[in-house]
């Protein structure tokens, strides 16, 4: 039976720690979330993050647009944010609506204000190994392999997905800490063949249940990234959350495994205050 990688745990220590820091500084930081549309899943990651910002002395400020924003207006109010010296990160929830290049908006926030680490110099850099504010759900993804103290030099990494959030820079980030790496994705063939490879295999396609038990090697590190909602009309909520693994199934063959939720979620909500206090300490010459 595997150990769980607890991320709502290990979360909750470092929003402690970082709280512990905030406190000591002359100013409190300020993180501006934008949010695009009406998109459910959006609205309460932009929630959780809101609370978790009021949970460690963020000042959290939100900027809500309507789906159908012209993106001149968005990108007004980014430059606008720029320039504030009182805003020190700036998040867009993505996704954007169909009509907007995310491209585009997410190269008008400033490098420095960039706590999503999107912008194109900050992957850049990240790219080069010279890394300012990188992705949080991948810098999280690290984290909670460190906690576990989770040796990563040397074994077989696979990853499930290559987009730009997750799976590109969960590669980088295994590849730097000397893991060798195979990038899955949707055109792989044979997929089952790669999984069942992997020594530490970290899954974020989105698509609920992908991996099975028999994908994966006896004794593996399974990192689940993925969050689907899953409509079930029997309870009362209307839906719950599925991750891209078959936990039940695979943690009886693993070594760790994590869960969804309380995996990778709240690893990625800390991390981006992590990266807010780094901005703000950057900004303020710290
Ligand atoms: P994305 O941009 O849609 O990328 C999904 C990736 O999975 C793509 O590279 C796609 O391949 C690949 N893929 C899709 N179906 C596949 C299949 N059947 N076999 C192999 N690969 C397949 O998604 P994302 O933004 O990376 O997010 C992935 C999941 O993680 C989503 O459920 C998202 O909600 C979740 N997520 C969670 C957190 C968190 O903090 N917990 C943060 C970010 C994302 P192609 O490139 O060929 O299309």
């Amino acid at each position: 039976m595997a150990i769980i990688l607890d991320g709502k745990k290990i979360a909750e220590k470092i929003k402690l720690e970082l709280k512990e820091k905030i406190s000591r500084l002359d100013k409190k930081p300020c993180l501006a979330v934008v949010l695009v549309g009406d998109d459910p899943s959006s609205k309460v990651y932009v929630s959780m993050k809101q609370i978790a910002c009021e949970g460690v002395g963020i000042i959290s400020k939100e900027y809500h647009f309507s789906t159908d924003v012209k993106e001149e207006e968005l990108v007004n109010l980014l430059k606008k944010l720029n320039a504030d010296s009182n805003i020190n990160g700036i998040l867009v929830q993505l996704p954007l609506p169909k009509h907007m290049d995310e491209y585009e908006i997410i190269k008008t926030v400033s490098p420095l204000k960039d706590v999503d680490g999107f912008h194109p110099i900050n992957i850049g850099r990240f790219s080069w190994g010279r890394k300012k504010l990188i992705p949080c759900t991948p810098k999280g993804i690290l984290r909670l392999l460190k906690e576990y103290n989770i040796k990563m030099e040397g074994k077989d990494a696979v990853v499930v997905g290559r987009s730009n959030v997750v799976g590109k820079p969960i590669a980088l980030l295994l590849m730097e800490n000397n893991a060798t790496v195979t990038v899955c994705h949707s055109k792989t063939n044979n997929l089952k063949e790669k999984t069942s490879k992997a020594d530490i295999l970290i899954v974020a396609t989105g698509v609920p249940k992908l991996i099975k038990k028999n994908m994966v090697r006896g004794g593996a590190v399974v990192v689940d990234v993925g969050v689907s909602r899953i409509e079930d009309l029997t309870k009362k909520k209307g839906y719950y959350l599925s991750g891209d693994v078959d936990f039940e199934e695979v943690k009886e063959s693993v070594s760790y495994i994590s869960p969804v939720p309380g995996g990778v979620g709240p690893m990625t909500v800390a991390m981006l205050m992590e990266n807010t206090l780094e901005a703000y300490k950057s900004q303020n010459g710290e």
